[in-house]
């Protein structure tokens, strides 16, 4: 199914909507009788935040969870009215906002839900609080051993209602590890004192591999993207990617043996062979490290970046193969039988696949196949 894209960036990404929604299925029915909340920081995981928050809407999920008021305030005007969870660590500034665009708000200290308190109090408000315990993470959220102090002080303020209590795993990514059991063990501990609707901890390495960590809701960023770090359970085997980068050659030159390619000559011919030039570059967010390391698609065949990724461009090595201006390229997805990879984009990068995802600028259209 190709179909034409025009549009004023030559190169693009393709968001299949439908496998996004399997996916939200798939982990719906794992997961369930917990309730789902879909992680839709960072542009949705670089996905295009608002239409992928509509798609999770539509298919049923039960709330979003955004790092900050700016991506919040986004989803309330644009008509989503699911519950829809605040991450970080709330600034004083904007506790107005949030308050009136209903957001719920991460309480991880006293001093902030006091602040919280007497903003609800100026405006005439209630607000909906998730408190956050920390389990071993060392980032945001109060130690266990101050949680029941604060958790009596939100609920002796008639503007709060406690929608939950979470933690988050700092090593939950990976199977069998002693340390996320203890994380468990000790929210269990410590959650079970507090009586709320939402006792929420899995990541997508919880959701995957410590299903005593789902409690009553589980957070799902990565693997609702369709990538997952280890071994799915099989019952999640059909979960994919949906997310391909595409482009088309822009430039075709043949290069005599011998021959440096682009910036600092770091690749150099060594016979006679045809370089083409595809218009993305690391201000696209394609990344630099991928220099004399990434492979491409063209007609369905793997070829090797040629040098240094330039800021809009870079080159690829097509030996002999024919290839011409104006054939498309996968950077990352499916041509014919073959594939590249996001997962191996991030190896090639030396770093995970999140991140590269969050780095794909704007200026790239997200195009949504239904
Ligand atoms: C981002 C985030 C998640 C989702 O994490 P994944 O590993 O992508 O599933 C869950 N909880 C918190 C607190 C987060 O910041």
């Amino acid at each position: 199914m190709q179909k034409t894209i025009t549009h004023p960036h030559p190169a693009w990404i393709e968001i299949d909507i439908q496998q996004f929604k399997k996916n939200l299925q798939l982990i719906h029915d794992f997961v369930a009788p917990a309730l789902v909340c879909i992680a839709v920081k960072a542009d949705a995981y670089g996905h295009g935040l608002l239409l992928i928050s509509k798609a999770a809407v539509e298919a049923g999920v039960d709330y979003l969870a955004v790092s900050c008021l700016q991506e919040g305030a986004m989803l309330r005007k644009a008509g989503i009215a699911i519950p829809i969870l605040v991450l970080g660590a709330i600034h004083e500034d904007q506790i107005k906002e949030l308050v009136e665009y209903q957001l719920e708000i991460t309480i991880a200290s006293l001093y902030k839900a006091k602040l919280v308190a007497s903003h609800c109090a100026a405006l005439a408000k209630k607000c909906r609080v998730h408190l956050e315990i920390d389990t071993g993470m060392q980032r945001t959220g109060v130690r266990a051993t101050s949680a029941l102090e604060l958790y009596s002080y939100l609920q002796s303020q008639d503007c709060f209602e406690v929608a939950g209590v979470y933690s988050h795993f700092a090593i939950g990514d990976l199977p069998n590890q002693p340390f996320a059991y203890q994380q468990i063990a000790d929210f269990k501990a410590i959650s079970e004192q507090l009586p709320t609707m939402l006792r929420h901890m899995a990541n997508s390495g919880g959701v995957c591999y410590y299903k005593e960590s789902h409690f009553d809701l589980v957070r799902i960023g990565l693997l609702a993207y369709g990538y997952f770090p280890g071994e799915l359970p099989p019952a999640l085997a059909g979960i994919k990617p949906f997310f391909s980068l595409k482009s088309k050659i822009s430039y075709f030159k043949v290069v005599a043996a011998g021959k440096g390619v682009s910036y600092g000559h770091t690749y150099v011919t060594r016979q006679q062979t045809r370089i083409v030039t595809i218009p993305v570059g690391y201000g696209d967010g394609y990344r630099r490290a991928l220099s004399n390391k990434g492979n491409v698609l063209i007609r369905a065949q793997r070829f090797p970046i040629a040098g240094t990724v330039c800021m809009d461009q870079f080159m690829v090595d097509v030996g002999n193969s024919e290839a011409y201006v104006g054939d498309e390229v996968t950077l990352i997805g499916q041509q014919g039988d073959a594939s590249v990879s996001l997962m191996e984009v991030a190896a090639w990068c030396d770093t995970i696949p999140n991140e590269i995802l969050c780095l794909f600028s704007p200026r790239i259209p997200r195009v949504y196949k239904e």
